[in-house]
């Protein structure tokens, strides 16, 4: 993984009260995400609908925590983003199940939200409103259009790929929290096995289709998951 400690560049702040801090390499890979040649309006527009994106999932998941009662707080790093929480009281499956959920559904609405303006503006553009052919039916893509398209795209690809049962992410957390509420040594060594061998695919897939950051991505995840199985199946845990 990437490193995400501290560092002088940080940019912190808080949000509704929840503490945030963006370690540079995020800046670095959503503007990877966002590139496009000779177009530096768009790739400025693009890192900020990255930024939007990770953070209103990271949000999904720690107003979600504050709502417990946990004190949540939020990173965003080069492989996406963390909310933090300790669930000091109060703890059910059900709770931390809801918390993994909320990411994914916060990014969902936000989801929906571009696609509904993106299907209004269209709507706009065949009735024949001016503001709306002005902005999108242009010779060169407009920044609105590119920022819909990317919300759309960014929120569908993090919240999908954040629902696979691969720990840690939020579908591997939920895996877990149903695997463990029988047996936990059991269930942590099953939620490793399905998150080795779905991460170990998604890498497969992501570099047979020539996308190196997925592929590194979910290979790191693979190895993580295979090492977690490993001492699992050694009992040291
Ligand atoms: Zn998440």
């Amino acid at each position: 993984m990437l490193p995400v400690a501290p560092t002088q560049y940080d940019v912190n702040f808080s949000i509704f009260g929840i503490p945030v801090r963006i370690h540079p390499f995020f800046w670095l890979i959503a503007a990877f995400i966002s590139w496009v040649d000779g177009r530096l309006d768009l790739v400025v527009v693009g890192i900020f609908c990255v930024f939007l994106s990770i953070l209103v999932h990271e949000l999904g998941h720690a107003l979600s925590a504050r709502y417990f009662g946990w004190p949540p707080s939020i990173l965003l790093h080069g492989m996406g983003g963390l909310a933090f929480y300790s669930p000091t009281f109060g703890y059910t499956r059900g709770r931390a199940i809801w918390i993994a959920f909320a990411g994914p559904l916060a990014g969902f609405l936000l989801l929906g939200a571009a696609f509904a303006t993106a299907v209004g503006c269209q709507a706009a553009v065949a009735a024949g409103q001016d503001w709306a052919i002005r902005m999108f039916t242009g010779e060169r893509i407009t920044p609105v259009e590119f920022a819909l398209g990317m919300l759309i795209q960014v929120n569908l690809f993090w919240g999908v790929l954040n629902l696979m049962p691969v720990f840690p992410l939020d579908g591997g957390k939920i895996c877990s929290e149903i695997l463990n509420a029988r047996n936990s040594v059991i269930g942590q060594r099953r939620t490793a096995v399905i998150g080795m061998i779905t991460a170990g695919l998604l890498a497969a897939f992501f570099l047979k289709s020539g996308q190196w950051w997925g592929g590194l991505l979910f290979g790191s995840l693979a190895y993580d998951n295979y090492r977690q199985y490993e001492q699992f199946r050694r009992g040291r845990w």
